[in-house]
């Protein structure tokens, strides 16, 4: 599986140090959902700045159930309301191009590997459409 490049974590982390302090940060991710995480730092970044809060740092950045799942330390309630919102987007950005995506599964069903992907990476996968509410609601 081809993860997220060490050149986009690297400006990540020189970007937005203020929210990517962590030392134990990981990118369990693929490049697709890059521009994604992009715009989540930044809006967290600005908001904690305006706020003075200098505790918060993003921990993780998975896919879980298909979709992006971030984990984070401190911060708060707005700060966990933009971390869910970025969360909810990824279901419709292919995690391996960053083009308009659909959740897939190995199996056609729940039980299989889902992964959110547009039709050209779902097919070399030959990965089934699934519906993403029901999955979405067990996170
Ligand atoms: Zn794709």
């Amino acid at each position: 599986m081809r993860y997220i490049s060490s050149i986009t974590v690297d400006k990540l982390i020189i970007d937005y140090p203020d929210v990517l302090q962590s030392f134990a940060l990981v990118f369990d991710i693929q490049e697709g959902w890059a521009e994604l995480i992009n715009d989540l730092c930044k809006s967290t970044q600005i908001y904690a700045k305006q706020e003075n809060i200098t505790s918060f740092t993003f921990t993780k950045f998975e896919r879980k159930f298909g979709g992006l799942f971030v984990s984070h330390e401190e911060g708060d309630m707005l700060i966990g309301k933009i971390i869910r919102f970025s969360e909810r987007i990824s279901f419709n950005i292919c995690e391996e191009c960053g083009k308009r995506g659909y959740l897939h599964s190995s199996t056609g069903n729940e039980w299989g590997t889902t992964e959110t992907l547009c039709s050209k990476h779902a097919l070399r996968k030959l990965y089934k459409r699934v519906d993403a509410i029901g999955l979405i609601g067990k996170c």
